[in-house]
């Protein structure tokens, strides 16, 4: 091992994080990036002269990188501007009712009593408290630990936080754990809906992912210059403390010696000395051998059936009228279990999909001229618009007729639902699941791993050490999971794995 520096590959959020953690302390860090820029999902898209968040939108947990950020010498509000929302998001349905979801719990119990009366109004505030706990019993045992087991998670969590995971019983599902919070279907559907940031169905996901609801509840910010912003301040900080980033540069393979990392090679046949990488690619990409003969079997494959969802977006510049848009916006389908079976079981885009658009220059109040950079003169406005899609971008990508027919169908159910986007002619960057297989090799096009299906999956991802020494993972495909603070987590967890096994190699 002639080399003391750690390659990071990939400079999506789950690298960024490793990268700052291990600067901050005063290791030498090198991040290799096959795009122009840092994000990964987060890069914005380029259309029409604009900057649109093609990716992530909803900005939570901020703890997570206040203290990433701490411990390397400043502060998120040194490098970021983050905004609250007070209206967490607007959500409609076909019938025409709508419901906003506000920070303020008073505000969001006193909606719910309007759109469904007092003892739904009741049941969200009992679920509120229940969606907490269940959060406050995971956070340190689960997602602030380096691989937790059922048996771990159980030690940890002690014996009175494991009786609140008992008692919401991990081996029901989300959608039938809400149904005993909420008669409403409606309601169901909106809290059931939480169970797609992690690409699973409601159908199927344990009902501890309620915390996300809680995660959500805790706080949902606006951060100024877009997801892009918090890219491009963890690389500058990480910049500042010395890493050194090579963008459009791809890594083929790893380098073994006896057995353990000691560099790659890119693409080109460039060789990197390195005692130690950190993959910050999907970690099926090992086992698919992207990285390798010599790696394949330093984490186990996961089989095309366990992957999460993937997605259609349209990142467009349009002009949009007729529906109240705030910035995070949700369009019901009638019928959300036929919407998961066809996702799911049939691996179709289903013919009337929920949609999500999220409207980024707008804030609580609406369209907002003065504070829409995205603004262009005819009035088009920046927008995401994203249904859920299946991951068989590699197996089965959709053809172009079908393509365009789903984005006929996606903007005639806005329309029907009273929002009009000028989208024909509009500058728009459409991605399918077989664009999303690119970007991200050996997915599919699945955006967050191991769809979180069944109680076991949650332990089933990989965690940051592999089966090979020197070698570690990070990223929304592994613990604790996906989502923009999850991914960073898990940056921050390689970094410790990777500290302890270096410090006690030394010993
Ligand atoms: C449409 C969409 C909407 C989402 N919405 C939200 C949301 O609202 N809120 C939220 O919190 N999360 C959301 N997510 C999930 C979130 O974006 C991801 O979980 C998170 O960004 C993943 O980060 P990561 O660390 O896994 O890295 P990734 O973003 O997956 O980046 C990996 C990086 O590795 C690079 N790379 C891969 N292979 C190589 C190689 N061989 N050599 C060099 N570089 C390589 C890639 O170019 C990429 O930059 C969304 C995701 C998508 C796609």
């Amino acid at each position: 091992m002639s080399s003391t520096r750690t390659v990071i590959v990939g400079a999506g959020v789950g690298g960024l994080a490793a990268a700052v953690a291990l600067a901050s302390r005063g290791q030498e860090v090198l991040v290799v990036e096959r795009a122009a820029g840092p994000g990964g999902k987060m890069l914005p898209a380029e259309v029409g002269g604009h900057q649109i968040d093609a990716g992530p939108t909803v900005f939570t947990m901020r703890w997570v990188f206040e203290e990433l950020l701490a411990a390397a010498g400043t502060s998120l509000e040194a490098e970021l501007a983050l905004t609250p929302l007070s209206i967490l998001a607007r959500h409609a349905w076909g019938d025409g009712s709508r419901l906003d979801l506000h920070a303020d719990a008073a505000a969001s119990a006193e909606a719910i009593g309007d759109f469904a009366g007092a003892a739904a109004a009741k049941g969200y505030l009992a679920f509120k408290v229940r969606a907490e706990r269940v959060y406050r019993a995971l956070e340190t045992p689960f997602i602030r630990s380096p691989r937790p087991t059922p048996l771990s998670l159980a030690w940890r969590a002690g014996p009175g936080r494991l009786g609140e995971l008992m008692r919401i019983s991990p081996y029901s599902t989300l959608w039938d754990a809400l149904g005993r919070h909420f008669a409403d279907p409606r309601l169901r559907q909106l809290f059931g809906r939480y169970a797609t940031y992690c690409g699973a169905s409601p159908f199927a996901a344990p009902a501890t992912l309620m915390l996300i609801a809680h995660v959500e509840q805790d706080g949902v910010w606006d951060v100024a210059g877009g997801m892009g912003a918090l890219a491009r301040a963890l690389a500058r900080v990480a910049e500042r403390l010395g890493v050194r980033f090579l963008y459009e540069k791809e890594a083929e393979s790893l380098v073994l010696t006896n057995n353990r990392v000691d560099g790659l090679i890119l693409q080109g046949g460039e060789r990197l000395g390195a005692r130690a990488v950190i993959l910050n690619t999907d970690a099926g990409a090992l086992a698919a051998g992207l990285f390798g003969e010599p790696v394949r079997r330093a984490t186990p494959a996961l089989p095309a059936a366990d992957r999460s969802l993937s997605a259609m977006t349209w990142a467009i510049s349009a002009r949009a009228s007729g529906f109240p848009m705030i910035r995070h916006n949700v369009f019901f389908s009638d019928d959300y279990r036929g919407e998961f079976d066809t996702l799911m079981a049939a691996r179709r885009v289903p013919d009337q999909p929920t949609i999500y658009v999220c409207a980024e220059d707008r804030g609580d109040a609406g369209l907002s001229p003065g504070l829409a950079p995205g603004l262009a003169p005819d009035g088009a406005e920046r927008l995401l618009v994203l249904i859920n899609a299946p991951p068989t971008g590699d197996t089965r990508p959709q053809s172009f007729e079908e393509i365009r027919q789903c984005a006929e169908t996606t903007f005639a159910r806005l329309r029907q639902m009273g929002l009009t986007v000028d989208h024909m002619g509009a500058p728009c960057l459409m991605s399918a699941p077989a664009d999303y297989a690119r970007r991200f090799p050996s997915t599919g096009g699945a955006l967050y791993g191991r769809a979180s299906h069944g109680w076991r999956a949650t332990f089933q991802r990989p965690g940051a050490r592999t089966r090979v020494p020197g070698l570690y993972l990070a990223g929304g495909s592994t613990h604790p999971g996906p989502g923009v603070p999850m991914a960073a987590m898990s940056g921050r967890l390689a970094a410790e794995q990777l500290l302890a096994d270096w410090t006690s190699i030394r010993r």
